[in-house]
């Protein structure tokens, strides 16, 4: 079958899909990810989120769309964030849109009493401006590999050998346009792109901002590359080895998806570092207000009023058994650091043509 084909079973398989069938977040998991790193992450994109609607002029029945929600932390920290801004809990609905029915049940936990609705593809979501948040969303989306051999692309195909084990193999010969030497690969991510059109297309004809964090090159190297990856344990994995068992993603082509949302009516911005948008953001002040709350001795008997509440997964995967200082420090440059999370991460964001640039990119 077509590489994409098995990627897609493989992760959203309704009874032995890796997504439908578990958590797979946290220290207990597989992979952490930023939201799960530290809640300064939810809180900097729900201001973001704000300011793109006040730009707007503050419009009611916004919808605030997420993709592939996770535990449901980043949404719980942005609203938590974003409702700092006046009439904006009021103004903007909720939604998540998930597909698995183990991590639905999580984030309706995590979001209790916040009113978020569940949709299963963007296309359910309800008419209005769109507010759209996507981290770690577009990576677990089925690439296709095109793979040039004898001269002629090829679609990457996964087969059984002789034994009865999974390999890869060679598939239909694809009218490709690019002359690579043998051996070159050529990812693409039809799904990927199919959703940035949408969100393209509602952009422009309801307005609103989109901002899509990931993993991923900002423009495809010359000759390609394969990205295609399992990660199981916190350690890469076999892709072929234990199919619904590890998590198989692939690195974003963040052009592809400007590109595609450009052609449906959206501004693209230029796609920015992960560390320099959080930077930009005020990651730093963030961090040196929660720093001085954690360090300074809880009043006897009574909360910490300036702290908002630590996120309930939290910031244990990434560093754990530290004085909450050296946790706040440690989480601030995971995320931020060039040679952590801060420049191989990546942000796009989209608005509605005519709007205003936003902040951060
Ligand atoms: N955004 C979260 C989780 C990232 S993991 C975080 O940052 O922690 C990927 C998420 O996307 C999971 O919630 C997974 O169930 C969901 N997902 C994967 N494929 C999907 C699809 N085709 N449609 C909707 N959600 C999907």
């Amino acid at each position: 079958m077509p590489l994409a084909e098995y990627m897609a079973l493989c992760l959203a398989h309704p009874r032995h899909g890796y997504y439908t069938t578990r958590d797979p977040l946290g220290a207990g998991g597989d992979f952490t990810t930023a939201p799960e790193i530290s809640q300064m992450f939810g809180e900097l994109l729900g201001l973001w989120i704000a300011q793109a609607w006040v730009d707007m002029g503050a419009p009611r029945g916004a919808v605030l769309a997420e993709l592939g929600p996770g535990r449901g932390t980043l949404m719980a920290d942005a609203l938590r964030a974003a409702g700092r801004a006046p009439g904006f809990a009021e103004a903007v609905s909720p939604w998540l849109v998930e597909i698995s029915p183990t991590l639905r049940a999580r984030q309706a936990r995590a979001l209790e009493g916040r009113g978020a609705q569940w949709a299963e593809r963007v296309e359910d979501l309800p008419e209005g401006p769109l507010l759209l948040l996507a981290n770690e969303f577009f990576d677990a989306l089925p690439i296709r590999q095109l793979v040039r051999a004898g001269g002629r692309w090829r679609e990457r195909a996964v087969r059984l050998d002789g034994q009865g084990r999974l390999v890869f193999g060679l598939g239909a010969v694809v009218p490709w346009q690019a002359d690579e030497p043998d051996g070159a690969v050529v990812e693409t991510c039809p799904a990927g792109e199919a959703v940035a059109a949408w969100i393209g297309a509602r952009l422009a004809a309801q307005g609103g901002a989109a901002l899509i964090v990931d993993y991923g090159y900002a423009a495809r190297a010359p000759g390609g590359a394969d990205t295609f990856q399992a990660m199981r344990g916190h350690a890469y994995a076999d892709p072929l080895a234990a199919p619904g068992q590890a998590d198989l993603t692939a690195h974003v082509d963040f052009a592809a998806l400007a590109r595609a949302a450009e052609a449906a009516g959206a501004a693209a911005w230029p796609v920015a570092g992960q560390g320099l948008f959080l930077e930009q953001l005020g990651i730093t002040a963030r961090a040196q207000t929660l720093a001085r709350a954690a360090a300074r001795p809880a009043p006897a008997g009574g909360s910490r009023p300036p702290t908002p509440p630590p996120t309930e997964t939290g910031r244990a995967a990434a560093v754990t058994a530290e004085d909450p200082v050296e946790a706040i420090v440690s989480a601030h440059r995971r995320l931020t650091h060039p040679e952590e999370m801060g420049t191989l991460f990546k942000v796009l964001a989209l608005t509605g043509p005519g709007q205003p640039r936003p902040p951060g990119v």
